[in-house]
């Protein structure tokens, strides 16, 4: 079959097409990949950075955003035919530890990745346990059910502190903070402030639902927020980009008594004030990673069926798979938002 594969400990990625299909255990499903969604962290691994040098084994799979059809099953799976539409949650969990057995599987002690730990659905086969397995609502088109890994991110960062009735603030609209302005949006957020440097992000962003998009370098930003919120600040930060500096100008703006979902990841450590910012304030943090299992699965199911989230104008684009360096070019150039690669069919 055809798989994008980290061959090189080096930049870059190679299509293969004389890759094994991956065998299946008796638990497991076998699905046959049509559409994949490119990520940040695919980018990271195209360009090896340090953190997947440290991180990724050569030799893998990439990719772990994807939609495809169920081709085969093994002879213990019950609840999963052949034939049907899905997707699925790519962290593979041991089911057996303390977080796995107290409902948060989500930061499962020994979580396995697809297409960072083991191989991923950059290919025309993926295999994968049942009990990940994600059937697709036949209302959700396939490019939107192939980023349901990102768009999961951002329901997990916005419903954790709950936004109903609530001013938000999201510092960095890239594809997640994007998606996570539709998110607030549609689950009831009063008002909602968008922070970047990307111009062009910033009007989809408002196109997306935001009453505020702003410049974090141009704009005198957090004046304008403190202006629109009586002088209060945010009640709730969404903190989307990682920066040091726009973490701390974050907290700044941030309400007394406000709650912060943080899912940018800095490169490194950062420091902040944490009396001021934090202790005196009264402020809740939130640490988010993935996506609950699978309550974060049904509320994103939900806000798309009820059609209050609409996210098709943050998948700018629609290559074929053997393109997929343009794919990368594209995001690295900043042209693209989100890239869907579509799989060929040659069997
Ligand atoms: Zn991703
Ligand atoms: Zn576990």
């Amino acid at each position: 079959m055809y798989a994008l594969r980290k061959l090189e400990d080096g930049p870059g990625l190679s299509l293969e097409k004389e890759t094994p299909r991956p065998p299946i255990g008796s638990r497991d499903v076998l699905i046959q990949v049509t559409h994949a969604g490119i990520c940040g962290t695919d980018r990271h691994i195209y360009e090896w950075d340090k953190w997947s040098q440290n991180r990724v084994k050569v030799g893998i799979t990439t990719g772990h955003e994807f939609v495809g059809e169920v081709v085969e099953v093994g002879e213990a799976v019950t609840r999963i035919s052949t034939g049907q539409r899905v997707s699925a949650e790519g962290h593979i969990t041991c089911g057996y530890c303390y977080q796995c057995r107290t409902g948060n599987a989500h930061i499962c002690e020994t979580v396995e990745i697809i297409g960072i730990d083991r191989d991923g659905c950059f290919a025309e086969y993926i295999a994968i346990p049942e009990e990940n397995v994600w059937p697709v609502h036949e209302k959700i088109s396939d490019s939107v059910a192939a980023v349901f890994d990102p768009l999961g991110n951002a329901v997990h960062t916005v419903m954790t502190p709950g936004v109903s009735g609530k001013t938000v603030l999201i510092t960095g609209v890239g594809t997640i903070g994007l998606m996570a302005v539709g998110v607030a949006k549609a689950a009831g957020a009063s008002k909602i402030f968008a922070v970047d440097v990307d111009r062009r992000r910033l009007e989809l962003a408002k196109h997306l639902g935001a009453d505020l998009a702003l410049h974090s370098i141009e704009d005198d930003w957090i004046e304008s927020l403190q202006k629109e919120t009586g002088g209060r600040g945010a009640d709730v930060l969404l903190e989307m980009c990682g920066h040091p500096t726009v973490i701390n100008q974050g907290f700044t703006a941030l309400a007394n008594g406000g709650q912060a979902s943080l899912l940018g990841i800095p490169s490194g450590e950062i420091s902040i004030d944490l009396s001021k910012q934090i202790i005196f304030k009264g402020v809740t943090i939130y640490g988010i990673n993935g996506r609950r299992m699978f309550d974060t699965w049904y509320q994103m199911e939900s806000l798309l069926i009820s059609g209050k989230l609409n996210i098709d104008p943050i998948i700018t684009h629609q290559l074929p798979m053997e393109e997929f360096q343009r794919g990368f070019e594209l995001m690295q150039k900043g042209e693209a938002i989100k890239v869907v690669l579509n799989i060929p069919q040659t069997f």
